[in-house]
This record gives structure tokens, sequence and C-alpha cells, in this order.
């Protein structure tokens, strides 16, 4: 993909902090990161999101991510690690091509979880049923 800030820095056309590269991924410093050592996970080949991910590309990507995770913790002394992916404009994706967040955390670092709402069992009941109806 021609404009594609990640595929850019996978050709090595714009600068990265890599930590970790093979044949079909690449981790790299997250420009603007949470804590220090937030690395994002990105399989080389284009696509956009966790929806039209090639499910072998995504299979390869997480046993990386896990890889990367030990070696963050280990790193940065995290006492916790966040695994993240923002998925659609709404999710609040910024870069259009898949990536995996693998953000340090600590004690008392101010991230708050986020937030639920109550909902009823009635509800439950009937959105458990539509997705398992569209699962394919
Ligand atoms: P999102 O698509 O919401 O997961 O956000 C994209 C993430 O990529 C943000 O956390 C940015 O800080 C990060 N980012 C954007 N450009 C670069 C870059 N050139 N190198 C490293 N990280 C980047
Ligand atoms: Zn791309």
């Amino acid at each position: 993909m021609q404009d594609c800030i990640f595929c850019k820095i996978i050709k090595g056309e714009i600068p990265s902090h890599k930590v970790y590269e093979d044949k079909d991924t690449v981790a790299i410093l997250d420009i603007r990161p949470i804590n220090a050592g937030h690395t994002l996970v990105v399989p080389k080949k284009h696509s956009t999101d966790l929806l039209d991910i090639d499910d072998e590309d995504l299979k390869k990507a997480i046993v990386v991510v896990k890889r990367v995770a030990k070696a963050i913790k280990e790193a940065v002394n995290a006492q916790g690690i966040n695994l993240g992916m923002n998925n659609g404009k709404a999710a609040g994706q910024l870069v259009f091509h898949p990536h995996l967040h693998v953000m340090p955390r600590f004690e008392n670092d101010g991230y708050k979880h986020w937030y639920g709402k109550d909902i009823s069992q009635e509800e439950l009941t009937k959105i458990a049923k539509k997705i398992k109806e569209k699962i394919n």
C-alpha cells in the first residue's frame, strides 16, 4: 500500500525503532507510548484490521506478541502487560494496517480500566443468541 505508514516502515522507507523482525512480522516501538517499552507488533503483509487480516498472519503475530511481552516485562520491569488492538475508526484506529499494542503497565501508572455498563439477563441472552448465529 503506497501511502500506508506501516508499509513504509516495513520497507525501510521511514525510520523506526525495530525490536524484532522475521519473515512475516515486525515489532516496533510506538512513537507515543503509554509507558516506555510500548511496542506494536505488525504483520508485514498489508491489510486493514482484525476483520480482514489473513488467519496465518494473525497466528504468527500473536506468537510474536507473547515473545515481545516477555521481553518488555524484563526490559522495563513491568508489573503487568495490556494487549490492545483498535479496529475501525469508531474504535480509535488511526493507522489502517493491523497492529497489536503490547503495553507495559505499573501499579498506579495512572491508567484506568474501561468501565462496564449495567445490562439485564434478558439482554445478555438476546445478544448471545445473535452473536452465536453469526459465527462461522
Ligand atoms: P491505532 O491505529 O489507534 O492503534 O494507533 C496507531 C498507533 O501507532 C499510535 O499509538 C501511534 O502512536 C503509533 N504510530 C503512529 N505512527 C507511528 C510511527 N511512525 N512509528 C511508530 N508508531 C507510530
Ligand atoms: Zn500497510
